[in-house]
């Protein structure tokens, strides 16, 4: 399985995401999540990304086409992987074509999760992330169901943030449904229904 998760910030790319790799074994690679891992260690990659990320504006193509270049190329990323934040714009999905045939592969899907702007809002403003493993919930759950870490609101989740998102969202990444449409790899999902039932569609619809 090599698939692309698209939606806008707030969709459910991860909780699907997530569901996928306990399901299938494949590597869950989400540049939001190595992005903030680098701003957390404060590596060189980090201090450069963190001005971007709570502006709510994209990181620069060649930082973040870089790091997926890596991590495609570890070790659990041959059994297949669910890319989820990535790309974000059509020069970067036009990078990992490039990287993706270099390392002779392709994509099998790109699978659009699908929310209106109104609910996205909603929840991203009461969601709470695992300081530790990334896990995401509602307000209210102060520690995770997964690990035990502590639960925290993500500075890009607070109301001022998330109205560029959406703008970014709209105007960089929804563009991609369009071209991966042109590919004829594109699926959808409505993701505006609980968490199950918008998993069993994207299994069907990526025939699992
Ligand atoms: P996410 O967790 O996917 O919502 O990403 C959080 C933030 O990380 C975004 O608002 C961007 O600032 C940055 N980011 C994540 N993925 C990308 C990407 N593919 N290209 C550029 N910036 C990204």
């Amino acid at each position: 399985m090599r698939i692309v998760l698209l939606g806008a910030p707030g969709a459910g790319k991860g909780t699907q995401a997530q569901k996928l790799v306990e399901d299938y074994g494949v590597a869950h690679i989400s540049t939001g999540d190595l992005l903030r891992a680098a701003v957390k260690a404060q590596s060189a990659l980090g201090v450069q990304a963190k001005g971007y990320m709570d502006a709510g504006k994209l990181v620069p193509d060649e930082l973040v086409i870089g790091l997926v270049t890596e991590r495609l190329q570890q070790d659990d990323a041959q059994r297949g992987f669910v890319l989820d934040g990535f790309p974000r714009n059509t020069d970067q999905a036009d990078a990992l074509d490039v990287e993706l045939a270099k390392l002779d592969m392709g994509l099998d899907a790109a699978l659009l999760v699908d929310v209106r702007p109104e609910v996205i809002v909603n929840r991203l403003s009461s969601r709470r992330t695992c300081h530790d493993c990334g896990y995401t919930a509602t307000e209210g759950v102060t520690a995770c169901p997964r690990c035990g870490g502590k639960m925290y609101q993500r500075d890009d989740d607070r109301p001022e943030t998330i109205a560029r998102r959406l703008e970014t969202y709209k105007n960089q990444t929804a563009p991609l449904i369009e071209y991966y449409r042109g590919h004829g790899i594109l699926k959808e999902v409505d993701g505006d229904r609980p968490v199950g039932e918008v998993y069993a569609d994207v299994t069907s619809s990526l025939g699992l």
